[in-house]
């Protein structure tokens, strides 16, 4: 079990989530069992103690994020504590199905924590002006791992669209642009460097899992990802391999499955959530895909992550008076794009839901992704989904659809700060 606590708080700080020993992560085997070697006199132990005591839970993790996560969910508790609203309210997919909105707690207090425990899966701490995060797993640490990461993206997210809401309809305080300014100078530059993946077509289902593997790997290295919030597959012939739904990314070891097309394979019930998506896809591809001589029948590749800026900036827009307003996600019907001649991106921005359902993604992505490949303008490369996140395909392997994934993260970084500079400045 220490083996476990100790490999969960070491992915918090090897994303760059937490600082070392900022992370405390328990677990009830027989006893409590701890991440991290007992230290006298700290204060987190009593509390987690607590905690553990008032709530029927296996695991707690409490941590203090770093960086900019840190910034943003400390301004955001503190807004959140100001207007006596008691929770964060971020507007993203991940947020909206699988946490809801995030409880904030005045101080270290386990009173406060188990209250807050009892309706959400985690929430935020704010003490002494730093925030912090409490977040339990029913079964194993993993869970605790998955929600703290998660939260740390709402909030990021939540934090940044709302700054650039503010700065389209000039509601920015000189208060809140020095905030913003102090956020800013923590986020860590764009990597530049490609990570060097497996050349395909691949023609055995071995090759294709080990690319695959590698891919997903590579997506949460580059900060690409959440690594349990993303999925890959590849198609070979007419079975497609997908990587499990709740898998993490960056060890997908085992947890890849090959899919029928037609159906005639039940693996696709631990497949990924966002199957029946890759699916479509692939199916319109092979019918009007022109993915080159050499990759028969269109994309062979889907790559699928939750790029931070790329999902900000899908939740931008200028019709403000839409009477589609709270319907964006699904029902969006004004035609959007991230366009950039330099980098040769030509992304439409798309509503879905993850489902077949009549607003599921398997209806909405097909069409914003495939048959246009090859086209001049950098059109069918990917597609953004509304407040989800990024699609990307592959001609015959991944290294294609992971540049699409990185340029269409960094190209939308940068045009994020160009619209909060340009509105700000028009004001
Ligand atoms: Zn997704």
């Amino acid at each position: 079990m220490i083996a476990l606590l100790t490999k969960y708080a070491a992915k918090l700080t090897a994303s760059g989530l937490c600082a070392p020993g900022d992370v405390l992560l328990a677990a009830l085997d027989d006893e409590l069992a701890w991440s991290q070697a007992h230290e006298p006199g700290d204060p987190r132990r009593p509390l987690m103690e607590a905690v553990f005591a008032g709530l029927n839970i296996s695991a707690l993790l409490l941590a203090r994020p770093a960086g900019a996560y840190q910034a943003v969910m400390a301004e955001l508790a503190r807004q959140a504590l100001a207007t006596g609203a008691d929770s964060i309210t971020p507007g993203d997919c991940e947020t909206r199905t699988f946490l809801h909105d995030l409880p904030v707690v005045d101080g270290l207090s386990a009173q406060g924590v188990i209250q807050a425990l009892r309706q959400r899966k985690g929430c935020v701490i704010l003490h002494e002006n730093e925030a912090f995060v409490a977040a339990f797993g029913t079964v194993s640490p993993e869970q605790a791992y998955v929600t703290f990461s998660s939260m740390c993206f709402a909030c990021f997210v939540a934090y940044f669209a709302e700054h650039l809401r503010l700065a389209r309809t000039g509601g920015l305080t000189d208060e809140r642009r020095s905030a913003f300014a102090r956020i800013e100078a923590l986020l860590p530059p764009d990597r530049a460097d490609r990570p060097d993946l497996l050349p395909g077509p691949f023609t055995s289902e071995d090759q294709a899992r080990e690319a695959i593997i590698q891919a997903g790997r590579s997506t949460v290295e580059y900060g690409l990802v959440d690594s349990y919030f993303g999925n890959i597959s590849y198609r070979l012939g007419d079975t497609i391999l997908i990587s499990q739904t709740g898998s993490s990314l960056d060890e997908l070891g085992a947890c890849i499955d090959p899919c029928r097309m037609d159906g005639s394979s039940c693996a696709g019930l631990t497949a990924s959530s966002e199957y029946s998506a890759h699916k479509a896809v692939y199916e319109a591809e092979q019918t009007t895909g022109q993915a080159g001589p050499d990759s028969g029948g269109g994309a062979r590749a889907i790559l699928h992550g939750h790029p931070r800026f790329s999902v900000i900036l899908s939740l931008d827009c200028e019709r403000l008076d839409c009477p589609k307003l709270g319907e964006c996600h699904r029902a969006c019907d004004t035609p959007r794009s991230v366009v950039s001649s330099s980098a040769g991106l030509n992304i439409p921005i798309v509503p879905g839901e993850v489902g077949t359902g009549p607003y599921g993604l398997c209806n909405t992505l097909p069409p914003a992704l495939v048959g246009t490949k090859g086209d001049a303008t950098g059109k069918g490369r990917g597609a953004i989904v509304y407040g989800h996140g990024l699609f990307t395909l592959g001609a015959t392997d991944f290294r294609d659809a992971f540049a699409t994934l990185m340029d269409v993260e960094h190209f939308c970084h940068a045009e994020y700060f160009r619209r909060v500079d340009q509105f700000d400045a028009a004001r």
